[in-house]
């Protein structure tokens, strides 16, 4: 991976989605010893999906980054990210909730697909009523479409959902829809493939 590449795709990013939203790298396709390409690319902060791997990258470049977590979230995994991440994107059960000691984002499955993980819609209200861990806002992953003009209705969704609960954080958009989700009042967007020049997946 070239250093110079993906600096110049993350500054067109910010520049795209503006001074409002920080941009997570998502690192799953990132090798460990790739990340120094990402450290040199001025890259700040970093998602990882998998608490494996986010202790591999994070023993070699701890300090290169802040780290956050957006896979699924297992509970017997929060050990790992309550010592190593400042903000959790995917947060959707109860047990993972009352172990969790940092940030988090409440992940909502608003298109109520079986394959994706998340807190139903209907279920929202009660998860976020009963849930000890310090919700800042809502992550959603829209069904994968072609046309990034198709999340849009998922990610202004969200957006009235975190209105509602006065949830000011918004983690919208991957490297297919990200412009959509900065339109629509992302705070966060998540984005892989585009950074590394690899076809969005
Ligand atoms: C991989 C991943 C992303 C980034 O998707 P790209 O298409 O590579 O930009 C964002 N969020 C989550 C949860 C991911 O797993």
């Amino acid at each position: 991976m070239s250093a110079d590449e993906i600096r110049t795709r993350y500054e067109r990013i910010r520049v795209e989605v503006g001074p409002g939203v920080t941009v997570v790298a998502a690192t799953k396709y990132v090798a460990v010893e790739d990340m120094a390409a990402l450290a040199e690319a001025g890259v700040e902060v970093v998602g990882e999906n998998k608490a494996q791997d986010l202790e591999a990258k994070h023993s070699a470049y701890g300090e290169a980054f802040r780290w956050h977590f957006i896979g699924h979230l297992q509970s017997r995994k929060v050990k790992v990210v309550n010592r190593i991440c400042e903000l959790v994107h995917s947060l959707d059960s109860d047990s993972a909730a009352q172990r969790l000691e940092i940030p988090a984002l409440v992940q909502v499955n608003l298109a109520g697909e079986e394959t994706k993980s998340g807190v139903p819609e209907a279920e929202l209200e009660a998860f976020l009523t009963s849930c000890p861990a310090e919700v800042r806002g809502l992550t959603t992953m829209p069904p994968l479409a072609e046309d990034p003009e198709a999340s849009r209705p998922y990610f202004r969704r969200l957006r009235a959902l975190a209105d509602g609960h006065g949830l000011s954080e918004l983690s919208i958009g991957t490297s297919q829809d990200y412009a959509v989700a900065a339109q629509e009042g992302a705070t966060y967007v998540r984005v892989g493939a585009l950074l590394y020049g690899r076809r969005p997946s």
